[in-house]
């Protein structure tokens, strides 16, 4: 008797986890098709050509960083949000941004505004090493975790001002800012390596911001001004005693 109520559990168990096997490859073949046609709609279609950076946004899967309620719209053509009144970038803002900063397999990335980890993945999928900055310790500790799940070892995010940038690793070859400061932080293009490219929305609080992409040269910074955009501000923390 007792052995036949085992064996009920055993076959049920096993129907179940068959079920929900079914269930989750029918879920993650939904997702590629959905990633597939954010690749050649969003991005192909608008003119995005680095297949490295194409690749990328194929691969890594944008429902894993979105909150659970958001995941059903993770692959749309928006931002979306994800908690302490921030967002995630629409993807093709995250392809534009990631594709103007010709990253090579060798280079060192600082990224500033972690957000969610979404764009800190894309940029460890290209480069060697990322260092990304979050002001909200919640968001930071998130996308660490996120991260870590997803296997990324080279990607290092440390909850902290990113106007101050990451002095211990500096210079950098490639920065990206991915909130928007009312005028460029003097400490990140002092942390730009020399030949190094830096891409980031500056402009008002509500206003109208823009994309600009500044270069250092020897004999100083180049700036080209590219897209309209509106990010989320980047924040200055309330001023304290300097430790
Ligand atoms: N790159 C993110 C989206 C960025 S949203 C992603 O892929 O999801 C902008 C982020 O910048 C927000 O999480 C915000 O908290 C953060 N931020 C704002 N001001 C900042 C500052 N001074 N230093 C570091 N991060 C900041």
């Amino acid at each position: 008797m007792r052995r036949s109520a085992a064996l009920v559990s055993i076959v049920l168990a096993a129907s179940t986890l068959w079920a929900c096997g079914g269930a989750i490859t029918a879920a993650s073949q939904d997702r590629t098709a959905e990633a597939r046609r954010m690749v050649d709609s969003q991005l192909r279609g608008r003119g995005v050509r680095d297949e490295r950076v194409l690749a990328a946004m194929l691969k890594v899967p944008r429902h894993r960083y979105v909150p659970r309620e958001m995941q059903r719209s993770a692959y749309a053509d928006s931002a979306l949000p994800i908690g302490y009144g921030q967002t995630i970038s629409q993807p093709y803002i995250v392809a534009f941004m990631t594709e103007a900063l010709k990253i090579e397999p060798s280079d060192v990335v600082l990224e500033i505004g972690t957000g969610s980890g979404y764009q800190a993945a894309i940029l460890g999928e290209l480069a060697r090493e990322v260092y990304t900055i979050e002001i909200v310790p919640e968001l930071a500790e998130r996308a660490r975790r996120t991260l870590e799940a997803e296997g990324y070892r080279n990607v290092h995010v440390r909850a902290g001002d990113g106007y101050k940038g990451w002095p211990e690793q500096a210079p950098f070859p490639k920065i990206m800012v991915t909130a928007a400061p009312e005028e460029v932080p003097p400490a990140l293009v002092e942390q730009l390596a020399v030949g190094g490219t830096m891409i980031l929305p500056v402009g008002p609080r509500m206003g109208d911001q823009e994309l600009r992409i500044l270069t250092k040269g020897e004999k100083g910074i180049m700036t080209e001004r590219s897209l309209p955009v509106r990010f989320v501000p980047m924040v200055k923390p309330p001023s304290g005693p300097e430790p």
